[in-house]
């Protein structure tokens, strides 16, 4: 497996492994070290026979991306297209690699379409796998094969602000399709597509992208990670656990992205407006630390018992599932979409970029929270943020519909990944004659 440098991209990947094991898989994950040192500590010990991490080394001078900048997460945004470059110069070290371990088939992400072909050249064959939603790359496939034609969704057309995420959407989608040629950017050599997700949400986009594009998109599942230890946060757990139930937010916009100070400001003021209790994770550049002075003057004072603020990391997990948690402020990366409903949490949709305003009408569009719009200057308005909180989180405006997102969810279980597994088996025994 060989999942793209970023935690939101590993941990799927991760989960899947973890499934494939059950069905005599022996699995080897590659990625580079500051990436796998994230997972490392989630591999349960009795899987440890099973799933080997494999370091991919960069090439790239320490002078140009010190070894820590090696992954998306945390990694300040001017050193991307670093990393990118550093990425795609390695191919002859993942090719090495494939040497040495010679696996039976390669599962790839759609940020490193070179690696098929590197594969194919040593009679690997390779199945791409998407961790992202099924909403978004039937949008994506829609807007490269016919923009003109109807996009099966009335929600996921008309925003103010749709014209500037697509521009950024698509030039990504670009951007890999120049690293290699392939349809839409993602270069597809099998019949078969796996994809983070379940039917019961989103099987109307994965028929119409099957449609599109001629491939059976298969969904994996929710690939949710089991609630994180809790050791490291015990006094975030016991302040939680003195609320009252379903009284609190959990506030995060995932691994990578840092926030602006006017929507900072946004959303501290939005929270303090709002009736309810609030966690919130602040993410920094690392050399940006000083919280203060990112926060509006006086904000930390007039928290008071109603708040935390946590620099850096929470157990996102372990706190969604807590009952004193009533509902998620989140910029809808598609793993926080999902353990949302897979815990049945209520999301209050703030998103940012790429991916998460799709991510963000899906939401709305199966009934599990409300989006805050932004104003016409493209600002977060604290009071639209603070109503739109209290709607969700304090009055339940969509607790019955989340509860029974919860409740299709637990009941469908891994959903199709026997039929996967027996497939794949097929692939790789193949690759053996
Ligand atoms: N996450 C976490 N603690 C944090 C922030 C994020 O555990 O403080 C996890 C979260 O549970 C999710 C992942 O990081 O599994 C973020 O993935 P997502 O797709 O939501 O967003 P991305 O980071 O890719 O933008």
């Amino acid at each position: 497996m060989f999942p793209w440098l970023g935690y939101g991209h590993i941990t799927p990947y991760l989960e899947l492994a973890k499934k494939l094991t059950t069905k005599d898989f022996f699995i080897y994950l590659c990625s580079t070290e500051a990436t796998l040192s994230s997972i490392r500590t989630k591999i349960p010990p009795n899987l440890s026979n099973s799933i080997e991490l494999v370091p991919l080394p960069l090439e790239v001078s320490p002078d140009d991306l010190p070894e820590k900048y090696h992954t998306t997460n945390g990694l300040p945004p001017h050193l991307m297209v670093k990393l990118k470059e550093a990425f795609d110069n390695s191919k002859q070290n993942f090719s090495s690699l494939l040497q040495k371990h010679k696996p039976n088939l390669l599962i790839f992400d759609f940020l490193q379409p070179w690696a098929p072909p590197l594969a194919e050249a040593l009679n690997i064959p390779s199945v791409i796998f998407i961790t992202s939603s099924s909403v978004m790359t039937s949008f994506m496939f829609h807007h490269f094969s016919d923009p003109g034609a109807e996009f099966p969704s009335e929600n996921i057309r008309f925003r103010h602000y749709e014209s500037c995420f697509m521009d950024e959407l698509l030039a990504n989608a670009r951007d890999c399709e120049e690293r290699e040629k392939g349809s839409a950017g993602v270069n597809m050599s099998r019949e078969i597509v796996l994809i983070k997700g379940s039917r019961e949400i989103e099987g109307r986009y994965i028929e119409y992208v099957s449609g599109l594009t001629g491939k059976r998109f298969v969904p994996v599942g929710p690939l949710v990670q089991e609630p994180d230890d809790q050791k490291s946060s015990s006094e975030l757990l016991s302040w939680l656990d003195q609320k009252e139930a379903k009284s609190t937010v959990y506030v995060s916009f995932g691994s990578e992205y840092f926030l602006s100070k006017e929507d900072m400001d946004g959303i501290a003021h939005g929270l303090l407006q709002s009736k309810a209790n609030f966690i919130w994770v602040v993410r920094f550049p690392e050399t940006e630390v000083v919280l203060e002075e990112k926060l509006p003057e006086g904000f930390l004072d007039k928290v008071g018992e109603r708040g935390k603020i946590v620099q850096g990391w929470a157990p996102q997990t372990r706190i969604l599932v807590h009952p004193n948690v009533g509902g998620f402020v989140s910029h809808c990366g598609w793993n926080s979409v999902m353990e949302s409903f897979k815990y049945g949490v209520p999301i209050v949709a703030v998103p940012m970029h790429l991916d998460q305003p799709i991510n963000a009408r899906l939401v709305e569009e199966v009934g599990a929270g409300e989006e805050v719009l932004r104003d016409g200057d493209g600002r977060l308005n604290a009071e639209t943020v603070a109503a739109v909180i209290n709607r969700v989180v304090v009055e339940d405006g969509v607790r019955a519909k989340v509860d029974e997102i919860k409740a299709r969810l637990a009941l469908m279980g891994d959903g199709e990944i026997d039929e996967v597994a027996r497939e794949l088996m097929s692939i790789c025994s193949k690759s053996l004659i």
